[in-house]
């Protein structure tokens, strides 16, 4: 059975960015692992709730978002990735998952993010990939997702039209962060927007109401982009 590996920066982002695509790879038969990078201690909020209930209150809402979508948790819960140390913390146990879980299929953030602690992730995955392939694990093909900022040029428009309800379902488990963000709404009008507009010269299924759009970086190419990002991010 194959492998599908997420690896978002905060405890909500799978849910977000790409949950069509983990409940969509489980209901396929798929092993889905989800890892979530930061502890998540640092969103803005409105409500009064002290860093540590809010680390936990996260981490329980994620433990909900992995059951609604079925896929594994794997919650690093770092106190964010600004340091040296805790960068190499990330890139050493993502390292270790790429290694024993060998995934054929990677989904993270895409680069050109202006959000730093996301595009810092995917920088530390792209790192953690080219490592644990000097180890011996084979490479997985990538795919590069929507953020705060859309994938400007994607080459893949996925379905996700009859998973949209697992995907609002798991958004709205993160009540800490749809309390004074209006993600659902956010998430709803993207995903509609990508099944009209992902590809111009593609041919649109009138059966796909949504869409999640991503960049697919082949396995031989991996390396490559890996070489050409900064080695501290
Ligand atoms: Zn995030």
């Amino acid at each position: 059975m194959p492998t599908l590996m997420l690896v978002g920066a905060h405890p909500d982002d799978i849910a977000i960015f790409w949950g069509g695509a983990a409940a969509r790879h489980a209901d396929e038969g798929w092993t889905v692992v989800g890892v979530t990078v930061d502890n998540g201690a640092g969103s803005p909020h409105s409500f009064e709730m002290d860093k540590e209930s809010l680390v936990a209150r996260r981490a329980e809402e994620l433990a909900w978002e992995a059951m609604r979508l079925g896929y594994r948790r794997e919650h690093f819960a770092l106190p964010g990735v600004k340091t040296s140390a805790t960068r190499a913390e990330a890139v050493r146990r993502l390292t270790a998952l790429f290694a024993a879980d060998a995934p054929q299929r990677v989904i993270t953030h895409h680069l050109e993010e202006h959000h730093a602690t996301h595009a810092i992730v995917a920088k530390l995955v792209l790192r953690a990939l080219v490592d644990a392939h000097a180890g011996g694990a084979a490479m997985p093909e990538l795919w590069l997702g929507d953020g705060w900022e859309p994938v400007h040029y994607p080459d893949l428009r996925f379905d996700v039209t009859a998973y949209m309800n697992v995907k609002m379902a798991a958004i709205a488990m993160h009540g800490s962060q749809i309390y004074d963000t209006p993600y659902l709404m956010g998430a709803w009008g993207l995903n509609l927007y990508r099944a009209g507009f992902a590809s111009s010269h593609e041919v649109t299924d009138p059966k796909m109401v949504f869409a999640e759009a991503y960049q697919r970086v082949e396995p031989e190419d991996v390396a490559e982009l890996a070489a050409a990002q900064d080695p501290e991010p």
